[in-house]
């Protein structure tokens, strides 16, 4: 909007974070803030810190009569950040709605700056979709995913068949930037549950060659054991308890893997933690009871093995680091 007076290339100021009796300017790329210092330094142990030694190389010059810092944020990172802190009305604790890309934002700078309250409130928006005691709170979920939007600004649904998993990755790869590691398996899972062909079409601007690579991993793992249980299941013999017809109901479980193996154009399936869904199979009412104890037998020993088999600590451990960061 204005020029600094003392440089070149002209800085935008952030109408809403700018303001008139503020102490400090931050710049962030172009992008510059005028806050109050106080503020900053009473909510964040890392600004008291920075801002308490005026000798500091980050303090490179006075702009609009205020010592300047510049900060090596995404300005879009800072805005989210700074609006929370300043602004009591926006990004409030769930059960209020927030966009991802905001709670992802603020989760990463307030851990960085040690803002612990808003750490916490960002931790818990995340935690209402990805975190769960055990596989019947995960089955038994609500429609949605918690206090997130998953699609900014959007209440639609997000759906593995038609929805790219980015929102998933970002997720993940926030979880593990603020070692948060019981947000890591359900994420891992929905980012895993897509066509293999969405998961290579992420953009490579905001996934990174490694998650890519560990993600194609996982997704192996997550096939190969829905893969050996689909196998098991098709082989089960039926006689001892068809009511029936044991033929038509082979059949029917056929018919069910069949159904899970087309689930991807790929032809692979890695939703391990899918209870077996016996509508119009036509199974004999006795042997769809069986195929649902399975089913669900199959889907709560998974659910016990999938922080194992992303090479996490098991939910007891998880639970305890839960606890204790976000002070529960
Ligand atoms: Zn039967």
């Amino acid at each position: 909007m204005t020029d600094a007076p003392t440089s070149i290339v002209p800085l935008e100021r952030v109408a809403e974070l700018w303001f008139e009796d503020g102490t400090l300017v931050i710049v962030a790329q172009q992008t510059a803030f005028k806050v109050h210092r106080s503020i900053l330094a009473a909510r964040s142990s890392v600004f008291r810190d920075m801002l308490a030694m005026p000798q500091n190389a980050d303090f490179v010059e006075n702009l609009d009569g205020c010592p300047m810092v510049v900060l090596s944020d995404a300005p879009r990172d800072l805005i989210c950040f700074l609006r929370a802190i300043f602004d009591s009305s926006y990004f409030m604790p769930s059960p209020h709605m927030a966009d991802l890309s905001e709670a992802l934002s603020i989760l990463r700078l307030s851990h960085k700056y040690a803002v612990d309250y808003l750490f916490r409130r960002a931790l818990t928006h995340l935690d209402g979709g990805l975190y769960f005691r055990s596989f019947h709170d995960f089955h038994e979920r609500p429609h949605g995913f918690g206090s997130i939007r998953l699609i900014d600004g959007s209440d639609e649904e997000w759906n593995a068949n038609i929805n790219s998993p980015l929102p998933f990755v970002l997720m993940l790869q926030a979880a593990v930037e603020v070692d948060a590691p019981w947000l890591q398996p359900v994420a891992v899972y929905w980012a895993c549950s897509v066509p293999l062909n969405s998961l290579m079409s992420l953009p490579i601007e905001n996934t990174s060659r490694d998650t890519l690579q560990q993600l194609v991993q996982w997704r192996t793992a997550l096939m190969h054991a829905r893969a050996k249980f689909l196998a098991k299941f098709a082989e089960f013999g039926v006689k001892a308890w068809c009511s029936e017809s044991p033929s038509g109901c082979l059949q029917a479980r056929l018919a069910y893997v069949t159904r899970a193996m087309m689930r991807h154009k790929g032809g692979d399936d890695a939703s391990i933690l899918e209870p077996i869904d016996t509508e119009g199979l036509g199974f004999c009412t006795s042997c769809a009871e069986q195929a649902d104890n399975v089913g669900k037998i199959h889907a709560i020993d998974s659910w016990a093995q999938l922080p194992r088999l992303l090479g996490l600590p098991t939910w007891l451990q998880l639970g305890e680091q839960r606890k204790a960061v976000l002070a529960l």
